[in-house]
């Protein structure tokens, strides 16, 4: 695959998603956070964006619920470059019901390099990295050089 460079603008589009034994956690960062994200936007599953909206008065955009098919939604928008981060909240100790779909967004978000966070430790340093404020660039799949070699 070749990669060429694109344009991250300094307003971000970041998508969470927590597993239920995480929500918690990650309302926790959303607070802890609260002033470096509000200029931001932001995608949610369902359930995860109902409750950070609610807690916080982010807007958020809220997909479906994640095991009834978030998840593969937000690989959807990670596929067209409408998600710049990927804070997901995984369960290491629960099985879930959509594993596949979990390993399926976590795929998509490294075929497309997006920055994920999956703890709190990694959310915090991309928060507070200085690429996080302002407008930056990162390598990204060369799709049309990709089609034009098939
Ligand atoms: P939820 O989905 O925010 O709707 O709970 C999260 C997930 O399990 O992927």
């Amino acid at each position: 695959m070749h990669y060429k460079s694109i344009t991250v603008p300094a307003t971000k589009t970041l998508a969470l998603v927590a597993h239920d034994h995480k929500k918690a956690d990650l309302l926790g960062w959303c607070k802890q956070h609260l002033q470096q994200l509000q200029p931001h936007k932001f995608y949610a599953t369902g359930t995860t964006g109902k409750l950070i909206e609610a807690e916080t008065g982010l807007p958020i955009n809220k997909l479906i619920s994640g095991p009834l098919g978030g998840d593969q939604q937000i690989g959807a928008l990670i596929t067209e470059g409408k998600i710049d981060i990927l804070i997901f909240f995984w369960d290491p100790l629960a099985a879930q019901p959509h594993d596949p779909d979990v390993k399926a967004l976590l795929r998509l978000a490294a075929v497309w390099n997006i920055p994920v966070a999956c703890n709190q430790s990694t959310a915090d340093l991309i928060v507070t990295s200085s690429l996080f404020a302002g407008s930056s660039s990162r390598m990204a799949p060369d799709y049309e050089r990709y089609l034009a070699e098939r």
